[in-house]
C-alpha cells in the first residue's frame, strides 16, 4: 500500500440514532470508497469497526455502539454502563435524527445517552429532502440535549443526495479529531474494487502465515462473488502460486496451514463487511505467473 502521512488526524466516531433514521445511508455516504484495512492498532480489534474514511492525512474510523441498539423491553437498562463505556472511548459523536418527525421516546433515549457525553457532538438532521418543516423539527431535537455543556453543532441534509453536505459534514468530522498516527496503515488505490480489496486481504494474511517459506511468491484473486438473499456473502478466491512444489507449502499438512489463512480472511472481511461471508479458497499453480505478461495482468499487477 501507499506510505502513511505523518502529522496526522485520526479517531473513532460512533454514529447513534434510533432505527430507520438513516445511519447507514449516512454512513455509506461518509465512506464513499471503502479503503481496504490491513493490520490495525491493537486498540481497535475490540470496537466494532464498520467503516473507515481516509482523507489525505486525516483518518476517519466509524463504529458501532451495541449498546444503543438493544430492542425496547431493555429500555430500563438502556442507560448502562455499558453504552456510556462505548460512547467514551470515542472521539466523536453524530446523532442522526429524521426531520419528517417530531422526536419519538425513543429519541429522547439516545438523547440522554449522550447528553452529558464530553465528546464534541454533531447533531445530522437527515431526510432533508422529504420534510415539510425541517428546522422546526431539528429545534425540537436539539432541545433534547438541553443542559449540554459540551460542544454541539448542528446539519440538516440528506444523506441520500447531498454529496456536498455529506463532504463538509466529514470535513468537520475529521477537523476535530485528536492529532494521532492512522490506526490502520492505508489500502491501495482508492478506486480498487470489492473482488481487489477482499483479494488483497487474502494476500496479507497468506503473506503474514508463510513469511518464511515463499514471501514473494503468492498472489491472490477472488474469481467470485455473490450475495445470498439472507445477506451472506459467498466469495471464492485463488491463491496463486508459481510452482508446483509451493502448493502444498500453502495448503499445510492436512490442509491446516490454509484452513488458518482462510479463517484469518474470512473474520477480517466479516468485520468489515458486517455480515456473514462464506469464504472458499483454493490453491492454483501457474507456472512462472511472475514472468508471464498475461498472466500478470490476469492477476492485477499492470
Ligand atoms: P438506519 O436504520 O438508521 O441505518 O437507516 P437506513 O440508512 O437504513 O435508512 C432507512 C430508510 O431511510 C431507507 O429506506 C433509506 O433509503 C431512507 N433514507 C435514508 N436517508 C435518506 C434521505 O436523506 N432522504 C430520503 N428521502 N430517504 C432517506
Ligand atoms: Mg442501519
Amino acid at each position: 500500500g501507499q506510505p502513511t502521512p505523518v502529522n496526522t488526524r485520526a479517531g473513532f466516531v460512533a454514529i447513534v440514532g434510533k432505527p430507520n433514521v438513516g445511519k447507514s445511508t449516512l454512513l455509506n455516504s461518509l465512506l464513499g470508497v471503502k479503503i481496504a484495512p490491513t493490520s490495525p492498532r491493537p486498540q481497535t480489534t475490540r470496537k466494532g469497526v464498520r467503516g473507515i474514511s481516509n482523507q489525505g492525512d486525516t483518518q476517519l474510523i466509524f463504529v458501532d455502539t451495541p449498546g444503543l441498539h438493544r430492542p425496547k423491553d431493555a429500555l430500563g437498562k438502556y442507560m448502562n454502563g455499558e453504552v456510556q463505556n462505548a460512547l467514551a472511548d470515542v472521539d466523536a459523536v453524530v446523532w442522526v435524527v429524521d426531520l419528517r418527525h417530531p422526536p419519538t421516546d425513543e429519541d429522547s433515549m439516545v438523547a440522554r445517552s449522550i447528553r452529558d457525553l464530553p465528546r464534541p457532538l454533531t447533531v445530522v438532521g437527515n431526510k432533508l429532502d422529504v420534510s415539510k418543516y425541517p428546522e422546526e423539527a431539528l429545534r425540537l431535537y436539539t432541545a433534547l440535549l438541553e443542559g449540554r455543556t459540551h460542544e454541539t453543532q448542528s446539519v440538516m441534509l440528506s444523506a441520500q443526495n447531498d454529496v456536498n453536505k455529506v463532504a463538509q459534514l466529514r470535513t468537520a468530522l475529521a477537523a476535530n479529531l485528536p492529532e494521532n498516527p492512522f490506526f490502520f496503515p492505508v489500502g491501495a488505490a482508492s478506486d480498487q474494487s470489492r473482488e481487489q480489496w477482499a483479494a488483497e486481504i487474502l494476500r496479507e494474511e497468506a503473506m503474514k502465515k508463510l513469511r518464511d517459506e515463499l514471501p514473494y511468491a503468492v498472489a491472490t484473486r477472488v474469481t467470485s462473488w455473490t450475495e445470498r438473499q439472507d445477506g451472506l456473502q459467498r466469495i471464492e478466491a485463488e491463491i496463486v502460486v508459481d510452482r508446483a512444489g509451493h502448493k502444498g507449502m500453502v495448503i499445510g499438512a492436512g490442509g491446516k496451514q490454509l484452513g488458518a489463512i482462510g479463517a484469518a480472511t474470512r473474520k477480517q472481511l466479516e468485520v468489515f463487511l458486517n455480515t456473514k461471508v462464506f469464504l472458499g479458497v483454493q490453491v492454483i499453480v501457474i507456472p512462472g505467473w511472475r514472468e508471464d505478461q498475461e498472466a500478470l495482468r490476469e492477476l492485477g499487477y499492470e
